[in-house]
């Protein structure tokens, strides 16, 4: 079990030579999701050695242009590539009418399943979930409807306490899934051996909290309480206030708030306006409220083993 997040892109509005809109990869558990997909993320996908076929999942927080413009592009290129694999992609209403009329007017043909789930709840539901990983939206407060989205792995299978085990010479190799499923071991004599003596807790799930773009809500709270990763947008500074709340963003200290009041293990700051030409002022003033941040950079990877 192992968490593991690339970032693509994560400032706000314009891409720039060096400031790319927001986008992010993550391997957890074994999976690999994209996280929204500004324009120029096909190209930040190769600089940074990450292979376009892993994706299968794309997640759209909300369709402003510097979370989704990159997604019709990158769709095209995966058919230029000859994709044979589905792809789906959960995004609000509307996401699947622009881009099928994108791919219509430009007689485009893919050669592979495409699929669209489209997210309009206004409560947190799950949206994905398999034998490994599950997804929940977690909604926000933008101009635009909006999610964010919890990562989750799944608990995983019992851990074999091998000291244990060879104190028994009729338990084999072939009935260690069995113990691993948290099965009790019956000896030939009638004796049961509870789960319990053979085995070890298994490791503490992993779980990574992705909120862009949002003003302050302590509304999310409860929805991302003792994540080991939490990135909140934050697109300017105290000075800019005013500003956050109109636009409805937040402030670096906002998104601090929140990291202290959900108990997360780490905040990870982005979604840096332009107008911020050194993005150290945003750790300073979220370090205000919260200890352990991190800033995103494109081409840093975060890595959290378990
Ligand atoms: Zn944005
Ligand atoms: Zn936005």
């Amino acid at each position: 079990m192992s968490l593991k997040l690339t970032i693509l892109g994560c400032h706000s509005a314009t891409p720039r030579t060096d400031a790319h809109p927001t986008s992010q990869f993550l391997e957890i558990n074994g999976r690999f999701f994209l996280i929204d997909c500004g324009e120029g993320t096909q190209t930040q996908l190769r600089k940074y050695k990450v292979k376009f076929s892993r994706i299968k999942h794309v997640f759209i927080s909300h369709l402003h242009g510097d979370h989704f413009f990159g997604l019709i592009g990158l769709i095209s290129t995966f058919s230029l590539l000859n994709r044979q694999t589905e792809l789906h992609i959960f995004a609000p209403k509307g996401a699947e009418e622009i881009i099928k009329l994108q791919l219509k007017h430009t007689k485009s043909w893919l050669h592979f399943p495409l699929y669209f789930h489209e997210l309009t709840a206004k409560e947190s539901e799950l949206i994905f979930e398999d034998d490994k990983v599950e997804v929940h939206t977690i909604p926000l407060d933008h101009r635009v409807y909006t999610n964010g989205f919890l990562f989750k792995e799944k608990v995983g299978e019992r851990k074999l306490d091998m000291n244990a085990i060879k104190k028994y010479a009729e338990i084999e190799i072939c009935d260690y899934q069995n113990l691993k499923n948290g099965k009790d071991f019956n000896l030939n004599n009638g004796e049961i051996i509870p789960n319990s003596k053979l085995t070890l807790d298994p490791l503490k799930p992993l779980s990574y909290a992705f909120c862009s773009d949002t003003a302050y809500s302590e509304k999310i709270i409860p929805l991302i309480k003792n994540v080991d990763l939490l990135y909140h947008e934050s697109t300017f500074l105290e000075d800019k206030l005013d500003l956050a709340k109109t636009t409805k963003h937040s402030t670096a200290l906002q998104a601090g708030k929140i990291a202290k009041l959900a108990h997360v293990a780490q905040l990870l700051l982005g979604h840096y306006s332009s107008r911020y030409k050194d993005i150290s002022f945003f750790k300073k003033e979220a370090k205000q409220a919260f200890d352990s941040v991190l800033l995103a950079k494109e081409g840093k990877i975060i890595s959290i083993p378990n």
